[in-house]
């Protein structure tokens, strides 16, 4: 390191994320990765609580890619209804099943490539599959990464690709598991409305300690 120049917050980040957060895990429940993605996709713009209380029926409903590639797109929205936006996850669910089946042999791919290829899967989707499934360092960015990398100054940018970028230059390797950890700390502390900064163990480096409302 240059004279003078002082160590980032960084290091201090991931060792109070680490601690506090040692036991994280995806709040989305799930027993393949099939049904991960299901539910990955089904969150999008629906709380985690909710979509859990949705997938255990959708499951026994739909056991698999190919049970909803055969379904009729009514019945899935009839399904997936609860979670809001239901006829595009719907068509999504329909659309996954249909590719799997067709082009993986009813299996999930473990590439990114191959992920994002499926239809209504993006980065962030295909970067949880891959963390949580398969062992790849992904850094999925969901609203709550986002939105606590922002405060912390680990990021200027709001937009999602543009702050993977920037996690990725700032953290070179456990990344899924800072990702998971900044997830966490969105949820219990850094909220939305009103974050927690009294309690918050990051505040000593955190340039809107005390300030933020809902930026
Ligand atoms: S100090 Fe406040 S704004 Fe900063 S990370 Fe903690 S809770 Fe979030």
């Amino acid at each position: 390191m240059p004279p003078g120049k002082r160590p980032g917050p960084v290091p201090f980040i991931l060792e109070v994320l680490a601690c506090a957060y040692s036991s994280a895990r995806v709040v989305l429940r799930y027993r393949t990765p099939f049904e991960l993605l299901v539910a990955t996709v089904l969150a999008a713009q629906c709380t985690d609580d909710r979509v859990n209380q949705v997938t255990p029926a959708l499951f026994v409903r739909f056991p698999g890619p190919e049970a909803f590639a055969a379904a009729s797109l009514p019945e899935i929205e009839e399904a997936v209804r609860p979670t809001g936006f239901y006829r595009n996850k719907a068509g999504a669910l329909k659309g996954i099943g249909s590719a799997l089946v067709a082009r993986h042999g009813g299996n999930v791919p473990e590439s990114m490539e191959e992920l994002t290829a499926l239809p209504g899967v993006g980065r962030k989707t295909a970067s949880v599959i891959l963390g949580a499934c398969f062992g790849v360092d992904a850094l999925p960015v969901d609203t709550h990464v986002g939105r606590v990398s922002f405060r912390l100054g680990l990021t200027r940018s709001k937009d999602p690709a543009r702050i993977e970028e920037d996690l990725v230059e700032a953290v070179p390797n456990g990344r899924w598991d800072f990702a998971t950890q900044l997830g966490w700390h969105g949820r219990q502390v850094c909220v939305a409305r009103q974050p927690r900064c009294g309690v918050c163990g990051l505040s000593r480096v955190c340039p809107r300690n005390g300030v933020t409302r809902s930026a």
